[in-house]
């Protein structure tokens, strides 16, 4: 099984790492015919406005949109977040938009740019999951069929839709493999 991991900007090379701690493969995506032999997708954090950017000129949204319709299933972390949400608050910024959410970018302020906590994920198991966010948004609101899995401080910074998942933190720069195996298990 190989997970395709967007590879326009960002922190895509650690998703792959966490991926091959799990003993799967990773692969990094840049052309829509690279998309063919995934079995799932990661969008990492980076700038969602530029890897969007990167994503309308390499013609890539259309495919994984339609690859999203046929039940592909896609992790957006950060900026990925970002980009799997519908509405962009404030935000003409190309997008997949694929879940039922509105996402707030940069949320958390300047004075607290980027910070860890520990996060109570029920979906993961007791044991809090030590999570790292940096210039992270949140989902201000989510509708149904998107539930929440986590909230810090009142702000919804993990959700779940169908084939879809989004963190508004990095799982990929800690060693708990706890969100990448949770993923992994959407996969059929
Ligand atoms: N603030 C960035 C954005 O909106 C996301 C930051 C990140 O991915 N670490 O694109």
């Amino acid at each position: 099984m190989k997970i395709g991991v967007l590879a326009m900007q960002g922190a895509f090379r650690e998703h792959i790492k966490s991926l091959a701690a799990l003993g799967v493969q990773g692969v990094e995506i840049r052309h829509a015919n690279q998309l063919e032999s995934i079995a799932g997708l990661i969008i990492p954090g980076g700038e969602s406005t530029t890897i969007g950017k990167l994503m309308v000129e390499f013609n890539l949204l259309d495919p994984v949109r339609h690859l999203a319709g046929g039940g592909l299933p896609i992790f957006g972390t950060c900026a990925g977040m970002v980009l799997m949400a519908r509405d962009i608050i404030g935000s003409d910024q190309p997008r997949l938009g694929l879940m039922n959410a509105r996402v707030q970018r940069n949320a958390f302020g300047r004075q607290v740019d980027s910070f860890e906590t520990d996060l109570e994920i029920p979906a993961l198991g007791p044991a809090p999951f030590h999570a790292v966010f940096i210039r992270a948004p949140y989902l201000e609101a989510v509708e149904p069929p998107a539930e929440v899995l986590a909230t810090f401080n009142g702000k919804i910074v993990m959700a779940h839709q169908g084939n879809f998942l989004a963190t508004a933190f990095h799982p990929e720069l800690t060693d708990d493999l706890r969100v990448h195996r949770y993923f992994l298990g959407m996969i059929k």
